[in-house]
């Protein structure tokens, strides 16, 4: 039985290296809308497919 793998974002990762945020979740699909409304909420930026691409590469994989 394989164990689900964590996924972390760091908005540090996508240029905000003065945003201290980070997400844990345990899927991009799940994570995306909450990195959307964190975006519009503090950066506020409306996150189009083009910066959710950028922002799913940014996603990454948890030990
Ligand atoms: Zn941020």
């Amino acid at each position: 039985m394989a164990e689900q793998t964590k996924k972390e974002f760091r908005c540090a990762d996508v240029g905000y290296t003065e945003c201290g945020w980070k997400l844990e979740g345990n899927s991009e699909e799940e994570m995306v809308p909450t990195i959307q409304d964190h975006a519009a909420k503090v950066h506020h930026l409306e996150l189009k497919e083009e910066a959710v691409q950028h922002v799913r590469q940014a996603i990454r994989d948890v030990a």
